[in-house]
């Protein structure tokens, strides 16, 4: 159902199957309930993605969930950002949402950016 909160995994998923161990990814951090990897193809000097280990279609899904699971994220990425020396610089949290946004994965997942000069407003 559109909308819902689905807190499995999902066989499909390629973040699902990363938070399983099946697909490699270069995990930077581990919470109780997100993981944090890196960007494939990385935008900036610093660029991880920090996603639930449940699975949620989009930021929305996840913060209709209520159970803070963005606060959760929000938080990872400020002990990401300081271990990667950029929080004092500053950095960027993007939740890319909808086809048109340029979501292409979705499990949700925040882009922490950062490491060079951020323009504003974005492409
Ligand atoms: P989005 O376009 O906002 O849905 O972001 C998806 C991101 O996932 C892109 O920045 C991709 O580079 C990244 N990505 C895709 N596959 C992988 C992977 N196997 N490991 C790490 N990052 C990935
Ligand atoms: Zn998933």
């Amino acid at each position: 159902m559109e909308g819902e909160a689905v807190t499995d995994r999902r066989s499909d998923c390629l973040f699902c199957k990363i938070v399983a161990g099946e697909v490699p990814a270069d995990i930077v951090r581990e919470g109780e309930r997100t993981i944090a990897f890196r960007d494939i193809n990385p935008q900036a000097p610093t660029h991880v993605l920090i996603i639930p280990r449940d699975h949620y279609p989009d930021m929305a899904s996840a913060g209709a969930a209520g159970i803070g699971l963005l606060d959760e994220i929000a938080r990872e990425a400020g002990e990401i950002a300081r271990a990667e020396g950029i929080a004092d610089s500053g950095y960027r949290m993007v939740f890319n949402t909808g086809p048109g946004a340029g979501q292409t994965i979705f499990h949700v997942h925040g882009h922490l950016l950062g490491g060079r000069g951020l323009e504003w407003p974005p492409g």
